[in-house]
């Protein structure tokens, strides 16, 4: 192998390892977990399944108590922060 497929090999490993250990805090999955995800499936489509993983903290929804919602549009009630609804952002824009 030559020196720069080692060099090149080692940068890819290691953004592979920052991004599993910066997507394990703040999702919920194991670093470890997500460092075989990316071993198994290659680092780009890992980031695709890890991203698909619950956030630790979302932010949820103030006007129907769904705890588990990240978008800005709430799953259950279609409400945004502002309590309106994507047809209503819409018309008033
Ligand atoms: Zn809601």
């Amino acid at each position: 192998m030559s020196i720069l497929a080692i060099i090149f090999l080692s940068i890819y490993c290691l953004i592979a390892i920052m991004m599993c250990h910066q997507e394990s805090q703040k999702r919920k999955i194991n670093f470890y977990l997500a460092l075989l995800i990316c071993v198994v499936a290659t680092p780009l489509f890992g980031y695709f399944i890890i991203s698909g993983m619950a956030l630790r903290n979302p932010k949820g929804c103030k006007w129907c108590g769904n705890l588990e919602n990240e978008s800005e549009y709430c799953g259950l009630c279609h409400l945004n922060e502002a309590g309106k609804t994507d047809q209503e952002t819409k018309v008033s824009q």
